[in-house]
């Protein structure tokens, strides 16, 4: 009876691509692990292999393959750092927005002061730093930041954005609330924080938008932030 494995090409199980396009070659590159019924079906070597070592030796080849290093990355020029932030609207909380106290019937429920805006500038600049997020720097269960200022943090981020060699480029940040309106203190908010980042008011952009009365969002029951910041080496 006729192998079902017949229209499989046969390869010797010694068969390896030629030096330098191993990398490059499927069965090459895959040869001294291809399962025994491949290996049985003919001895007629395919075009362009040559018989190869013994997989020892093969091994003892491999040894010359670039190692993982311990140097740090090169230091980008630009580094680009996402940031998204969400609360719960809870009766009986202050809604702090960039560190400005927001007239309103319901605020943040949160370890911290529950600033949103901030805690997403903060996950932004970290990002770019390709630093571990705001939760494992400022750990939620850590009674040290129970409800602190998030201005702490953003001093924090900004710090480590120094530390390691780079500057504001410019940042832009979304909020989405159906309520209250935010036209009134977009600019209070916008300064405050140039302020706590130490960066010229043309780095820094401030949107605003409902959600449509969608979802938690559209429903006065939660508050987002969205940033996105660039930073430049210094
Ligand atoms: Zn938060």
């Amino acid at each position: 009876m006729a192998s079902s494995l017949s229209f499989i090409p046969s390869i010797p199980s010694t068969a390896i691509a030629p030096r330098g396009r191993r990398g490059h070659c499927f069965f090459g590159a895959l040869s001294p692990v291809l399962p025994f019924f491949l290996l049985s079906q003919s001895s007629r070597p395919l075009p362009n292999f040559r018989p190869a070592a013994p997989v020892s030796a093969l091994l003892a080849e491999q040894e010359t393959f670039p190692k993982p290093t311990t140097t740090p990355p090169p230091s980008l020029p630009f580094r680009v750092g996402h940031g998204f932030d969400l609360h719960r609207l809870e009766p009986g909380y202050p809604l702090i927005i960039g560190g400005i106290k927001i007239p309103h019937d319901r605020g943040c429920e949160a370890h911290s002061d529950g600033d949103v805006l901030l805690h997403c500038v903060v996950d932004a600049i970290l990002g770019a730093l390709g630093l571990p997020d705001i939760g494992q720097i400022f750990p939620d269960n850590d009674p040290k930041w129970k409800g602190a200022a998030s201005s702490v943090f953003i001093k924090e981020a900004v710090r480590l954005m120094h530390e390691s060699g780079y500057e504001l480029g410019n940042l832009d940040a979304t909020l989405i609330l159906q309520k209250p309106k935010l036209s009134p203190h977009k600019e209070t908010i916008r300064a405050n924080l140039c302020k706590l980042l130490g960066a010229d008011p043309s780095a820094v952009n401030l949107k605003a938008k409902t959600h449509e009365k969608v979802d938690s969002l559209g429903e006065n029951r939660s508050i987002a932030a969205h940033t996105v910041v660039l930073l430049m080496r210094k």
